[in-house]
């Protein structure tokens, strides 16, 4: 069993721990949050992140192509307005980091799915 029970579904389980570092940036400040759940519970709230996320390279080679001037991952028209970061690491994988820049609006949607505080 784990130490702690699944922060997602509440309860204790079989098997190792994963966890969750999720992070919104806006304005030079930012609201963090570390969940340590369970993996299925893992890889369903990051597939259910309501903005698509682009994965970053281990060495951060592909970072650039994320930074500024392009909008809102979703496709919105509104105007960049934060910066959401993923860490997600997964029983006996690397971490793995995503990314996303968003509008307000999306903002707000990751903030809820993720239980981050603006
Ligand atoms: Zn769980
Ligand atoms: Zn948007």
């Amino acid at each position: 069993m784990a130490l702690f029970p699944c922060e997602i579904h509440l309860s204790r389980y079989q098997g190792p721990s994963s966890a969750a570092y999720p992070a919104l940036l806006v304005n030079g400040t930012s609201s963090r949050k570390h969940l340590r759940v369970c993996e299925p519970c893992l890889i369903a709230k990051v597939d259910e992140t309501p903005v698509p996320l682009q994965q970053i390279m281990d060495d951060g080679s592909n970072m650039e192509q994320f930074s500024g001037g392009q909008g809102c991952a979703s496709g919105c028209k509104d105007p960049t307005f934060a910066a959401f970061f993923l860490a997600a690491y997964k029983r006996g994988a690397e971490g793995e980091t995503y990314y996303a820049s968003v509008c307000e609006r999306c903002s707000l949607l990751l903030a809820e799915h993720w239980g981050l505080e603006l």
